[in-house]
């Protein structure tokens, strides 16, 4: 359908502000690819939230700072620039004080790491401001852990997307490989169940799904099913 009729549509919205739609889920469980079709087909603008943490984790890293210091961690955050730009076909260029680090954030060492930054409530006040800024003129699909709950909890839409661990660990194994990583699939899924685990148990802002969130099993549908009934969300008016 064409994005002029959903815009008739999204009439029917307080003030022709398009809504939001928040898509949160645990590692690997294709919030990625679901979220920038959806973006896609809507004209709506994708924000991948994971990969400013990410870019946070890089920068800590880089300057070798202990991940248990958590004012050191939240300061640097609140002194990082990290800036997310869109290019074309819904590719999302992430900037770290000006430079370019969109591939050197999805590197294994920063995806072991990233967890334990994104525990930290300063690092998360942060990045969360910078989310919604980002949100406030509406028609953006975010993607993370706590956008149903704590960065957008007015979305119009939100939905928590799940997967079972194998399913995911073999999704993240492709987009590593792709990058030219290779883990074991044994590996990845202690990897990843590990992240879920720091990313539930954490006291500030949890991965956990909205009340008011649809919960969609991703390894029921294809993800054209999956985007289908996000869409079918958007204009049935949320
Ligand atoms: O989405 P991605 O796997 O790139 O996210 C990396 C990590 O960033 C997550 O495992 C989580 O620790 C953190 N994160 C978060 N809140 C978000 C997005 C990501 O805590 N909204």
């Amino acid at each position: 359908m064409a994005i002029t009729s959903f815009c008739h549509r999204f009439m029917g919205y307080s003030m022709n502000l398009k809504p939001n739609i928040a898509i949160d889920g645990p590692a690997g469980a294709g919030k990625s690819t679901v979220a920038k079709m959806v973006a896609k087909k809507l004209g709506f603008l994708y924000i991948d939230t994971g990969a400013m943490y990410r870019a946070v984790t890089l920068k800590a890293y880089r300057d070798g700072v202990n991940l248990d210091d958590t004012k050191a961690l939240g300061e640097m955050a609140a002194a990082a620039s990290v800036e997310l730009v869109a290019g074309h076909d819904q590719s999302t260029k992430v900037f770290l004080n000006g430079e370019d680090v969109t591939e050197e954030i999805r590197s294994p060492d920063i995806s072991r790491l990233v967890s334990l930054v994104a525990r930290v409530p300063e690092v998360r006040k942060r990045l969360a401001e910078l989310q919604r800024a980002m949100a406030k003129q509406g028609g953006v699909v975010m993607e993370g852990r706590d956008i149903g709950t704590v960065v957008l909890p007015d979305a119009r839409i939100k939905i928590f997307l799940t997967a079972l661990p194998e399913e995911r660990a073999r999704r993240r194994r492709i987009e590593l490989a792709a990058k030219g990583y290779y883990i074991n699939q044994r590996q990845m899924e202690k990897e990843i169940l590990e992240r879920d685990r720091i990313d539930t148990s954490r006291e500030t802002d949890p991965l956990v799904s909205a009340p008011d969130a649809e919960i969609i099993d991703n390894s029921s549908y294809s993800v054209e099913e999956v985007v289908g009934i996000i869409i079918n969300r958007v204009l049935a008016g949320g």
